[in-house]
């Protein structure tokens, strides 16, 4: 008989949905007696939350199945899982199954809190599960109460995505999109604000269109006034904003919640028109350069970041061309950069003039040391300053230091009492790299 230890670890591939699914099922699981640990070998059971937005995703969790394949064959008793996105694909299962026959539970998106009830099936019948039903059932809201992490939590708004860019898998395996009541939302950043929580990250596939499919008049900036309004709170950010739903009501909602930080992450993928148009973007660069001028006009200071695909299908050289036009023009802050990857059964995938990868290659190589060199001139630029930092922890390359944000989303490095970890404290700035900036703490 399958017996596994009552202890468990979560690998998460992905995005932030990804991480605050895989928090969901820690909680489920430390519930119902489970233990987290921080290594693998420690672990009875063992869940890999995955990803498929790119193909690179997917490979990394089949090769982490073939070291996780020898503490099975070490320990029997293990019980692995695979969850999440990739699971849901059509196909994906069987595959799994194929490759790797030991992974004893394959979970869906929308079957995750069935998580230790599936895990106690498979111990005490001593065979295989897969749970994959649909993606878009009802929104679940009586899940166990949430355990803070620290001074920072990430807070579902919408579940899935309505826009289906011609690129992305996320609607097929998310289902469409369903926004939370507003009150659920409320009380579970009370909650979190009870526990020692300062800051919330709102998180959906598009915040911007938060609220439509409930239909009484709420909207993102009505749901941004509630939250705001939560005494103890400091910080609000939220992700992912799109260009085409970015409502003038929102810059100024944004523009005078105190609480809410003057960093927006604003997808652009592209600088061309005839590419943002077969990605069914719904917005031209025209409209998105209006909108960076109207953010940058009404929240002086404010950080801008985003996602660029290069190399999607029929993509010229003169194409690439704009987006980099457009980078330079914009001038962000920070960008997330990729090379265009098909995903089966996205429409996109089957469109002509797909791109060799050396092409991508080189154009990714040319956008980001472009992209690079704004970044640390955007750094530079803020040497001397002094800004307020919510502190992470001690830096993951430098113990001896300490690692914070801005309310902009600039990580910042400093030396410092770990005992500061959660605070609020002012820094000045000294130096700055692409990445990140040091600076020195001006008091406590
Ligand atoms: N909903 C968000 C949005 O619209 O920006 C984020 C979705 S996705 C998880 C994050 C980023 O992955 C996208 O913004 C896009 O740049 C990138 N992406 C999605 N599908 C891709 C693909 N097939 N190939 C390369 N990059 C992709
Ligand atoms: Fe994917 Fe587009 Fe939805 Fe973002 S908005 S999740 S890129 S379909």
């Amino acid at each position: 008989m399958v017996k596994a230890r009552k202890t468990f670890k979560i690998i998460t591939y992905g995005c932030q949905m990804n991480q605050r699914d895989s928090e969901m099922m820690a909680d489920l699981l430390q519930d119902a007696g489970y233990e987290p640990v921080a290594r693998e070998e420690e672990a009875g059971v063992i869940i890999l939350d995955t990803c498929c937005v790119r193909e690179k995703a997917e490979n990394k969790v089949y090769g982490k199945l073939g070291q996780i394949e020898k503490l099975k064959s070490a320990n029997p008793d293990l019980v692995i899982a695979v969850a999440g996105c990739m699971v849901q694909q059509p196909g994906v299962a069987e595959k799994i199954r194929q490759q790797a026959p030991y992974v004893d539970l394959l979970l869906g998106t929308g079957n995750l809190q069935e998580l230790p009830q599936l895990i106690e099936e498979i111990k005490a019948m001593h065979r295989p599960r897969i749970v994959v039903g649909e993606q878009e059932g009802p929104v679940v809201e009586d899940l166990p109460r949430r355990r803070a992490r620290g001074a920072q939590a990430f807070i579902t708004i919408t579940y899935g995505c309505n826009n289906f860019c011609t690129y992305c898998i996320v609607p097929y395996v998310r289902g469409r999109e369903r926004s939370r009541r507003p009150e659920n939302i409320i009380k579970e950043v009370k909650e979190l604000v009870d526990q020692g929580v300062i800051e919330v990250t709102l998180l959906g596939q598009n915040v911007n269109s938060y609220g439509r499919d409930l239909k009484d008049g709420i909207n993102f900036a009505g749901l941004l006034e509630r939250v705001n309004a939560v005494e103890g709170l400091k910080r609000i950010r939220y992700v992912t904003s799109h260009p085409r739903d970015f409502t003038p009501e929102l810059v100024t909602t944004i523009s005078r919640l105190d609480k809410v930080c003057e960093h927006v992450h604003l997808p652009v993928q592209a600088g061309s028109n005839r590419i943002l148009e077969l990605m069914h973007r719904g917005y031209t660069r025209e409209h998105y350069l209006e909108l960076v001028a109207d953010l940058r006009r009404h929240i002086p200071g404010i950080s801008l970041t985003t996602d660029l695909i290069v190399g999607f299908p029929g993509e010229t050289e003169a194409d690439f061309e704009d987006t980099l036009d457009l980078v330079a023009r914009v001038q962000f802050d920070n960008a997330f950069t990729f090379m265009y990857s098909p995903r089966r059964g996205t429409e996109a995938a089957t469109m002509p003039g797909q791109l060799p990868t050396a092409i991508k290659k080189e154009r990714l190589k040319r956008l980001m040391e472009l992209q690079n060199s704004i970044s640390l001139a955007k750094n530079e630029a803020l040497v001397g300053q002094e800004v307020e930092v919510l502190v992470e922890g001690p830096s993951k390359t430098d113990p001896d230091q300490l690692s914070g944000r801005t309310r902009t989303n600039k990580l910042v490095i400093f030396p410092g009492d770990q005992s500061l970890t959660g605070r609020l404290v002012r820094v000045r700035l000294t130096r700055a790299q692409t990445w990140l900036l040091k600076g020195e703490m001006v008091d406590g």
